[in-house]
């Protein structure tokens, strides 16, 4: 199938002026005619929804959690990034496009990531009007820092909590619009399916999570804000609840799914430390601005005390691969090079699985009380976690699963190939390419939200007669019989094994096969594994209880049926991907010092994947990514 893109013709840094001159407009007066779905309430679907329903739009807002501020997006520490050149240190918005494309390693749409950079000045503006305590300079100013892949300093951050405050932000737009009773809420609804009449996105099926009941929602279009799926290898750094479900049934329902073994793996979280943990813990990539990282440069040294390994013993790594960048090399490069010193046997900590992240300079250059200042609550943590006091022994850290880069395929106006079902933030396969630099997950969210989607779904609205599709549509009714029927054969079941014990083994399976280094051989190995537990999960997988009430159980074990599908199409995609790029690392194509070796002659184009029935291969699509400004090159940061 061809996958049209939509970008609007015209030089890329005209495009997204021209695609607003000549969008098409609803009068206020029809506006309320039409009732749009926002399923999500992170910082995409906060903000997405209060946008749509200021616009005059009636929204329905769906989250599984109590209160849509409790979204995942809760969790993000480290900042955004937007092309504000307070510091005159040379940024521009061509710039911030420029770090992005080549971050992504030229796996991304140009056009989209031009926009994304373009409206990113406007994200702030917005985020400080709203009151969110960006964090200040002495004399008044907003302070910005350093992330990865970036040679200069904008990324705007609220202490560790920068996803809290911005979330915040989002929450109060979104809850005025519920007092206004323009958005109607659904706290611990969880979106089961998406419904599709004569070939369009027309509602959602939820299952309430206190209640049980199966209800169907129906609305002019369905916007799908439901995070990444990171989860899918069980450890990861996200939110127990984050889950794949939305999406993949979406993409069981026909629409596509775009780039899934693009995953990104975090350099810095604490390391596994037992069999026992259900997620893992991120230490911000903003502690890379003061924190150096290095390992023994003698195998002899990994068992002592780090402050007892003098400097000249010292592998600092990063600094002395990458010295423009050091230790603020992007993530890939970060987790790859840590790997790389951990399999020669120099990792720290229990298993060797682990590097420092030492603060002791900058705290003898700065002072305790200035790292305290910058990073607090992220020392606290690691205590917490780790009872070790990073102000005086350094950090000790080793890559997670921390994002995810694939998502439903979307058209420039994030629009999936189902026509009405638009997909935003971390869901979509996004600007990223195959690598995301950080402290733009949380740019692309607001952005996709506030700037970008009130735009292209009135356009797409313009062309629609208003009104929804009945509830007693034979189609609504099949989907939510199939709903009813899948809770309760996971119920039926009663085998030996928890849904948590088969998604931990498929966690295993996908961290060791699909990880971080992939080679065809073992991901010929994962498919056959996921065949294998997938059936294991339907014939011997036990969820106590009932479904007439809360039932944590069978949440979760409805979340894990998917992984144990999902999972099979992540590695066949990075099966089918032959080259390395980004955080795809496959180890039978890398330059001769280790690093991704792109094959821009058969692999510059956005995989995406087309359902085609139960037990048959999907089919694999594809949208030819062109560069006509920038000029795919080798990725280096040395
Ligand atoms: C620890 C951590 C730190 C991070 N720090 C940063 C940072 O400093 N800077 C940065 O740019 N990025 C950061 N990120 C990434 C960033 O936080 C996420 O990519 C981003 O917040 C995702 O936002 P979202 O709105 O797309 O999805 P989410 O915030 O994940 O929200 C998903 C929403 O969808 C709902 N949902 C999901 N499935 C269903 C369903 N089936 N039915 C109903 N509702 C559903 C959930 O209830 C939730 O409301 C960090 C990530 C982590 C894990």
């Amino acid at each position: 199938m061809k996958l049209e893109s939509k970008v609007p013709p015209g030089p890329l840094a005209e495009k997204w002026t021209r695609y607003k001159r000549e969008q098409k407009l609803i009068s206020p007066a029809n506006k309320s005619k039409y009732t749009v779905i926002v399923v999500g309430t992170g910082l995409a679907g906060a903000s997405a929804a209060a946008s749509l329903a200021e616009l005059g739009y009636k929204v329905l807002s769906f989250c599984f959690q109590d209160s849509p501020r409790r979204a995942h997006s809760i969790a993000a520490q480290g900042g955004i990034n937007a092309a504000k050149n307070y510091r005159n240190d040379g940024d521009s918005v061509y710039r911030l496009f420029y770090d992005t494309i080549k971050g992504g390693d030229f796996r991304s749409r140009e056009a989209n990531v031009y926009r994304l950079a373009e409206v990113s000045v406007n994200i702030i503006d917005q985020c400080v009007a709203q009151g969110v305590p960006f964090a200040r300079e002495y004399g008044g100013l907003l302070d910005t820092r350093s992330f990865g892949g970036a040679q200069l300093q904008r990324t705007f951050y609220c202490r560790g909590q920068t996803g809290q405050q911005l979330l915040l932000g989002a929450y109060q737009a979104l809850s005025r619009q519920i007092g206004l009773g323009q958005v109607k809420m659904f706290p611990r609804c969880e979106m089961l399916d998406l419904v599709v009449v004569d070939g369009k996105a027309r509602g959602i099926v939820t299952r309430h999570l206190e209640t049980g009941k199966i209800q169907s929602f129906s609305a002019d279009a369905v916007v799908l804000a439901t995070g990444g799926y990171s989860n899918v290898f069980y450890l990861s750094t996200n939110a127990n609840g984050c889950n794949v479900s939305a999406t993949y049934r979406a993409y069981k329902r026909g629409a596509f799914f775009a780039n899934p073994c693009f995953t990104q793996i975090h350099p810095t979280c604490i390391p596994v430390s037992g069999d026992h943990q259900s997620k893992l813990t991120l230490m911000s990539e903003s502690l890379r601005n003061d924190g150096r990282v290095w390992v023994p440069r003698n195998k002899a040294d990994v068992g002592k005390h780090p402050n007892e390994i003098p400097e000249d013993a010292r592998d600092y790594y990063l600094e002395r691969k990458y010295p423009s960048f050091g230790n603020l090399a992007p993530r890939d490069i970060s987790s790859r090079a840590a790997k790389e010193v951990c399999d020669d046997g120099r990792g720290v900590g229990p298993g060797g699985r682990g590097v420092y992240l030492d603060f002791a300079d900058a705290i003898r250059r700065q002072g305790k009380a200035r790292i305290e200042e910058k990073y607090g609550n992220l020392f606290q943590m690691y205590e917490r976690i780790t009872a070790e006091d990073a102000y005086t022994r350094p950090m000790r850290i080793y890559p997670a699963l921390h994002y995810t880069m694939g998502g439903l395929w979307v058209n420039y106006e994030l629009m999936s190939n189902l026509p009405g079902l638009f997909v935003i933030g971390e869901a979509n396969f996004s600007d990223h390419g195959a690598n995301r630099l950080g402290a733009s997950a949380l740019m692309q969210g607001l952005a996709d939200g506030y700037f970008i989607l009130p735009y292209t779904l009135t356009n797409w609205l313009a062309d629609q007669k208003p009104g929804v599709t009945p509830l007693d549509h034979p189609e609504f009714k099949r989907v939510e019989a199939e709903a009813t029927q899948r809770i309760k054969k996971l119920l039926s079941i009663k085998g030996k094994k928890t849904a948590n014990e088969l998604h931990r083994e498929l966690g295993h399976v996908m961290w060791e096969y699909v990880g971080m280094a992939r080679s065809r051989a073992g991901l010929e190995t994962a498919i056959q594994r996921i065949r294998e537990l997938r059936e294991e999960f339907w014939s011997n997988v036990c969820v106590p209880g009932s479904d007439a009430d809360l039932n944590v159980a069978l949440e979760r074990a409805n979340r894990v049926s998917d992984y144990m599908e999902f999972g099979e199409l992540l590695a066949l995609d990075a099966l089918r991907r032959e080259e390395s790029c980004g955080g795809h690392f496959r180890v039978e194509y890398q330059t001769p010092d280790g690093e991704a070796l792109r094959d821009d002659a058969n692999f510059c184009h956005v995989a995406a994947w087309e359902y085609a029935g139960p037990d048959r291969e999907p089919i694999r699509n594809i949208e030819p990514l062109e560069f006509e400004v920038v000029k795919p090159t080798v990725r280096s940061y040395k």
